[in-house]
């Protein structure tokens, strides 16, 4: 029942399915600077088409908190009317009114959540810190409520012997155990004293999230000699240039502190000192000893999680979180990751060894260290698939490879995209489409915010703004999808990187399985589903990106516009497993590190001592860092969504990589019977069935773990 977001898997705050509720009297009661809250758009039914969409261009910063705490009390008086019935608790008098319960809520937590991420500037760190616990508060207010607790408690007792469909059984069940994991039945003293843990993480976590966007926007590498720009394609320096002057500094060159920056930086520049320097930056953020710095705080939000798992009743948080997943326990979660690692770490001795013969001959003297990964691997591409990324990225057009993967949805779904104007938005940045199925009929609204821009959180997600549902109306779904590509300058084509691509057609999985959902109950819709499950129907359209049927019409040059040539195709299919050492180690060392931080129980943790001992144990390489060191892991430490839940992508990507194989079978990826079977029992049932059932049915057995070694290119044994 928890909603989050993907990918970037930043604040996941947590909150029951709201629905629609026009409090009058509280509306008559509350005042606020003279303004009455039936003035206060946040509140307001969303106007517009299609059932409404947000009021992005009517929204005032100031209206916020009043809002928050109107939209908060008038959720709790729809709890508290559904815990007061007077009749026997059935599904109709209990568990469809909480559907209902919350609508206003949860779409001014929708606005907000936009302001934290996409806007994060001027008042809404600040903001957002006031804000943040008083959802935490409310969110247990809901869990707490005892005669609700009975309520929802009685119906759980009614399954066995009543008259459930599928999907009500699955409702019930759910929302029972979430209650009771998250402490519905401790005495009123461990109430208190777990609402009193759950804000105080709140807090932890905002602070958390806040400082390594300081740090982000507070170490700039500045370059002033042109000779440091040796190396660096025309591309990178551009978007250096461009940074500097944003920074009021036109005559030099800027690399921000942040992954878009550091990646292409470390990948091509010549200066070894520094490629360090960018190195060291980027992997200490939140690690600096300064007021930003992360560690006291991570101390205490283990030492909280341990404390609150405990009380309700699990060995570990670990154990806690694992709980409601496809894993069910962190054991098992082990197993497949170190599965996985030796392999991986074998492959890292392969590349190094690779790496390191190019070093001695061309630099001599220069040992691999982790600032040298990427830019002699770089080397050792071109040298063994002739394959240069530059010459592949003057085909990545942005725009066109958006439209390819549109038309891929239109031949596996019968998406039909239009675009939209005179439509709300947030920034001048985002676009809107309307997504029609095969015959028109309305489907629901997507909303596309490329670029990255300062007060943006880094990578790229995607949110619901309005989930599916057919409950007591048609609800039309409202996503988006958000990404920090590097904008072209005014006039020019916005051109991505290979990697950038991937992850374009990885988020729009995540918005058509918000899109394809034909649910009824909206805490069922879409991708509101199990953290380690959610990641399969984004992971599996990545596939089509290399789809010869996508790179021969949308991968076109962005000056000729001549397809890529076959021979630059077969040379990225052939060097598709290549550096997976080194992608597989850094994912793996962050996720182990994750879980075994959540295994440690109540133990007195010094991360950064923790992260060195664990890696020593594990046999970590040293010419390679965690993927997201302990001080910046924000998928962990700005919320509890990816806790003990970082192994999440490598699971999906285990059923990715077996169903990939129904494609691979049939010979091709536009097979309309794979794809409606892919349609049937994943992209459109939302979290009505177990989503292990849902994967038998497609694959037409269980998970075969074999096919994620053989994508990565590694030995199955
Ligand atoms: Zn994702």
């Amino acid at each position: 029942m928890t909603r989050f977001r993907f990918l970037g898997g930043f604040t996941a705050l947590v909150f029951f399915p709201s629905v629609l509720f026009s409090h009058s009297s509280l509306m008559a009661q509350n005042e606020n600077a003279g303004q009455t809250f039936s003035d206060n758009v946040l509140l307001q039914p969303w106007a517009g088409p299609f059932g409404g969409l947000p009021p992005w261009s009517s929204v005032r910063i100031a209206d916020f908190e009043p809002a928050f705490d109107h939209a908060i009390a008038a959720t709790q008086a729809e709890y508290q009317a559904i815990a007061d019935a007077p009749d026997p608790p059935t599904f109709a008098n209990t568990f469809v009114p909480m559907e209902k319960a919350g609508r206003m809520l949860r779409r001014l937590e929708t606005v907000f959540d936009v302001h934290t991420s996409n806007l994060n500037v001027g008042p809404i760190p600040d903001l957002e810190r006031s804000i943040v616990p008083k959802l935490s508060e409310h969110s247990d207010w809901i869990t707490q409520n005892e005669k609700l607790f009975e309520r929802i408690e009685a119906v759980y007792e009614q399954l066995e012997s009543g008259d459930f469909t599928v999907a009500q059984k699955r409702l019930v069940d759910d929302a029972y155990k979430t209650f009771v994991r998250k402490g519905a039945k401790l005495n009123s003293a461990d109430k208190a004293k777990l609402s009193q843990i759950n804000k105080r993480l709140a807090r932890l976590f905002t602070d958390f999230s806040q400082n390594v966007l300081e740090d982000e926007k507070g170490y700039v590498t500045w370059i002033d000699d042109e000779a440091d720009l040796a190396g660096l394609p025309d591309s990178v320096v551009t978007a250096m240039k461009s940074a500097a002057t944003e920074k009021g500094r036109p005559d030099q060159w800027a690399i921000t502190n942040t992954r878009s920056s550091m990646d292409p930086f470390l990948t091509y520049a010549k200066n070894r000192q520094l490629r360090e320097r960018v190195w060291r930056n980027y992997y200490s953020r939140g690690d600096n000893g300064d007021k930003y710095d992360n560690n006291a705080s991570i101390s205490e939000i283990l030492k909280l999680r341990a404390a609150r798992a405990k009380m309700l009743g699990y060995e570990t948080h670990a154990h806690w979180r694992l709980e409601p997943t496809m894993a069910k326990t962190p054991e098992a979660t082990m197993e497949l990751m170190l599965r996985v690692w030796p392999k991986a770490l074998a492959r890292v001795k392969e590349e190094v060894a690779d790496m390191q013969a190019i070093a001695d001959d061309e630099d001599p003297g220069v040992t691999i260290e982790p600032w040298d990964y990427r830019y002699y691997a770089e080397k050792v591409r071109k040298v063994k698939y002739d394959l240069d990324f530059n010459e592949v990225k003057p085909y990545l057009q942005l725009e066109k490879l958006r439209e390819g993967m549109m038309w891929a949805a239109g031949e596996l779904y019968g998406l039909q995209f239009k675009t939209l104007s005179g439509i709300p938005v947030f920034h001048p940045d985002v676009r809107v489409w309307e997504v029609t199925d095969a015959d028109g009929e309305h489907v629901g609204v997507w909303y596309l915010d490329p670029y990255a821009r300062e007060g943006k959180r880094s990578g790229a997600w995607m949110t619901d703004y309005r989930e599916q549902s057919t409950m007591d109306e048609v609800r039309t779904p409202i996503v988006s999808n958000n990404s920090n590509f590097v904008e072209a300058p005014e006039g020019e084509v916005t051109l991505i990187s290979w990697d950038d691509a991937v992850t374009l057609f990885h988020e729009f999985g995540h918005a058509l399985h918000g899109l394809l959902s034909d649910v009824k109950y909206p805490s069922q819709s879409g991708t509101n589903v199990a953290r380690d499950y959610v990641e399969f129907p984004s992971q599996i359209n990545e596939h089509w990106l290399s789809t010869p049927e996508v790179l021969n019409r949308f991968a076109v040059h962005y000056q000729t516009g001549d397809p890529m040539p076959q021979e630059l195709l077969d040379k990225i299919e052939k060097a598709s497993t290549f550096n997976q050492g080194f992608g597989t180690t850094e994912y793996l060392a962050s996720a182990l590190i994750d879980m075994k931080l959540h295994l440690a129980g109540d133990a007195d943790i010094d991360p950064d001592v923790f992260e060195r001992e664990t890696l020593a144990d594990l046999g970590m390489p040293e010419e390679i860092p965690m993927r997201h060191r302990t001080p910046h892991f924000a998928h962990i430490f700005s919320s509890d969504s990816y806790s003990a839940g970082y192994y999440s992508y490598l699971w999906s990507d285990a059923l990715t990589a077996d169903a990939a194989e129904v494609f691979e079978d049939k010979g091709t990826y536009y097979d309309k019977e794979a794809a409606q079977s892919l349609y049937e029992n994943v992209m459109s049932v939302g979290d009505t069935i177990d989503p292990a059932e849902g994967f038998r049915r497609f694959r037409g057995r269980d998970v075969d773990t074999a096919a994620l070694l053989r994508k990565r290119g590694f030995p199955v044994d």
